[in-house]
């Protein structure tokens, strides 16, 4: 319908919670319905600032810790296109404070809804090794975990936790059910501005 907006959905969790595997089912889900549906990733390895960040993930560069979060930030801000498109967060690198971190993000637009792929790490590691790239390590992790929960009492923000641990197709029946709850509740009212 003309001027009915769609929902900006975000799958969150640690390594391996299952983020590529289920983003890829609901998007085959909803195109399949008839829906238009896009997936994106963030960081975007394709720009200029996305190409800095895919050689700082594969170790071939050294970036500040401060500069490295802006420019995921800035990854962020470069994909924003109306009417949707964008991403939530990414988490803490070092020893910021979350309001910091939290910073460079604002305005961006909010996600309609925040699945957060709860996967306990032994669980993680039972689907096999760790990648080679920064950050793909048990203690880097463990800091993610800290950080999504203290995202996730931020109530401005529209958290679902699915269980990760069922099978592919059981996530992917719960995730796509949430979904299109949030996609008619986006027709109903205008993208918001995240953390303003
Ligand atoms: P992420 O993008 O969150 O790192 P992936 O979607 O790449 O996770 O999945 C990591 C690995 O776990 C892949 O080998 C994938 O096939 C497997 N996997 C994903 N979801 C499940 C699930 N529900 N049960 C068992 N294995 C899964
Ligand atoms: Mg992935």
């Amino acid at each position: 319908m003309a001027g009915r907006r769609g929902a900006l959905i975000v799958l969150e969790g640690v390594d391996r919670a299952g983020k590529s595997t289920q983003a890829g089912r609901l998007v085959a889900a909803l195109s399949a319905a008839g829906r238009r549906a896009e997936l994106l990733r963030f960081p975007e390895r394709s720009t200029e600032i996305g190409k800095l960040l895919s050689s700082y993930l594969e170790k071939k560069s050294e970036v500040e810790d401060h500069s490295v979060h802006l420019l995921f930030s800035a990854n962020r801000w470069e994909q924003v296109r109306l009417p949707l498109h964008s991403t939530f967060n990414q988490c803490l690198l070092s020893n910021f404070s979350l309001d910091w971190c939290k910073q460079p993000d604002v305005g961006l637009p909010k996600p309609d809804l925040v699945l957060f792929l709860q996967l306990r790490l032994a669980d993680a590691a039972r689907r096999g090794e760790f990648g080679q790239e920064r950050y793909e390590d048990r203690a880097f992790q463990e800091r993610a975990l800290h950080c999504f929960q203290q995202l996730m009492g931020d109530e401005t923000v529209n958290w679902k936790i699915v269980d990760a641990s069922k099978s592919i197709e059981d996530v992917h029946e719960e995730i796509l059910a949430l979904s299109e709850d949030a996609i008619r509740a986006a027709a109903q009212r205008p993208l918001g501005e995240l953390w303003k």
